[in-house]
């Protein structure tokens, strides 16, 4: 239970016993025998006072008071806005309002024992996850109906998802090399002829190699993330970026017998960019190109200047300026079209048995499109499965 809950309920308690009180003093004062006795006092009336209101609304929490029969008294704006009811609910039964039995469930015990409770739910309509907090509204000790409170909290519930997906996801990418490496140091400890203990260690090297490019990668996305990464933006000439990516590249390109190649536009154009990240981003691309070919591919670096941000259906070309677009272009293996929407996700592999001796994180992507974005462009990538794939990037021209 919040203080503001507990303060919210306060306040009403004592407004709604104050006017109880005040009215029993003014029918004890009026004495005069021939007038009729009054109707008996709402003790929601205070709600309507224009200060009450006003506090309500002013409110960045929905509020709600309902009575004993679960009829709506007050809603202030932002339970209206989180709620969206087709209706004006006032005088309706809370039910119309909130579309959830067990919500509805939650302020029936709250009546019948008086005790405060809270849950989650879903409104379908809106997409969003509500906390919702009844507390008994009970002036004089006796509970004459509820206040809920219900807050947004959506974001919250997102955070705590990705959390718990990274946290699985993490333990899954290690399971694997751990795995066996532990198998490996076993049959180690039974002593085998020494060419086999040799390539054993050899395979244990690679595994280690796998585990310390995740928790590099990981560190690496969770400093870009928390903004901890600051770039470097000066104007830099492309062509030196390209070339040192691809020079850095060409030992594993001429492993597989990848031709690698470059295409410049303008030889002499320049960038508003951190060099070293752009080229971090590059190599991270083109290492997926050469990862993903089969001997005998291609794979081309080509610049181009465009007047949109990568989205030229979207884009006012007229407003956007001039953008430097970098693309890797291969003739690899290709993407499906549908996973293609996913790729930028952490974790996000295609096919995992397709790609299981590839190795890699799954994290590349999602640390180079953080980084494209950083310097205010956009990574998106085109592909046709068996035939390819283009990842492109632009970057403010200067
Ligand atoms: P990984 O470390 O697995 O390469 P990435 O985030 O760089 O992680 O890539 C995510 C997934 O996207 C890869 O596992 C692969 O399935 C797919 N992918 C990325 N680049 C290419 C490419 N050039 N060709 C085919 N598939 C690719």
């Amino acid at each position: 239970m919040t203080t503001l809950t507990i303060a919210l309920a306060v306040a009403l308690a004592a407004s709604l016993a104050l006017s109880a009180w005040l009215w029993r003093r003014l029918a004890r004062a009026t004495t005069a025998p021939a007038i009729e006795a009054p109707p008996p006092a709402d003790p929601f009336s205070p709600l309507q006072h224009p200060l009450f209101q006003s506090a309500m609304a002013a409110l960045d929490s929905g509020l709600i008071v309902v009575d004993l029969e679960h009829q709506i008294r007050l809603v202030n704006r932002r339970a209206e806005e989180l709620l969206a009811p087709a209706v004006d609910t006032v005088g309706q039964g809370l039910i119309v309002l909130l579309r959830d039995h067990q919500a509805d469930a939650l302020v029936a015990e709250t009546l019948r024992d008086g005790e405060a409770r809270e849950m989650a739910m879903k409104p379908i309509s809106s997409g969003r996850t509500l906390r919702v907090q009844c507390s008994p509204i009970a002036p004089n000790g006796q509970t004459i109906g509820a206040l809920l409170l219900i807050r947004d909290i959506t974001q919250l519930s997102m955070l705590e998802r990705s959390r718990r997906d990274l946290v699985a996801n993490v333990s899954h990418e290690l399971r694997t090399p751990l795995a066996s490496l532990k198998l490996l140091v076993e049959t180690l400890q039974s002593e085998p002829p020494p060419e086999v203990a040799r390539r054993m260690l050899g395979q244990m090297a690679q595994e280690v190699d796998a585990v310390t490019q995740l928790v590099d990668e990981l560190h690496e996305l969770s400093q870009i993330e928390s903004g901890r990464v600051t770039l470097k933006l000066a104007p830099t000439p492309i062509r030196p970026v390209v070339e040192r990516a691809l020079e850095r590249i060409k030992p594993q390109a001429d492993r597989k017998q990848i031709a690698i190649a470059a295409e410049f536009h303008d030889a002499a154009s320049c960038a508003l960019i951190d060099g070293d990240r752009v080229g971090q981003v590059l190599l991270n691309l083109l290492h997926n190109a050469v990862k993903f070919s089969a001997p005998g591919g291609h794979v081309t670096v080509r610049t181009a200047l465009v007047n949109h941000n990568g989205d030229a259906e979207h884009d006012d070309a007229s407003a956007g300026g001039l953008w430097l677009q970098v693309s890797v272009i291969d003739t690899g293996i290709g993407i499906p079209a549908q996973e293609l929407p996913r790729i930028f996700e952490r974790f996000y592999k295609v096919d995992r048995a397709r790609t299981r001796n590839a190795g890699g994180t799954g994290l590349g992507l999602a640390i180079a499109k953080h980084l494209v974005e950083g310097h205010g462009g956009r990574l998106w990538a085109s592909s046709v499965e068996g035939q390819g794939s283009t990842f492109s990037f632009t970057l403010p021209a200067a």
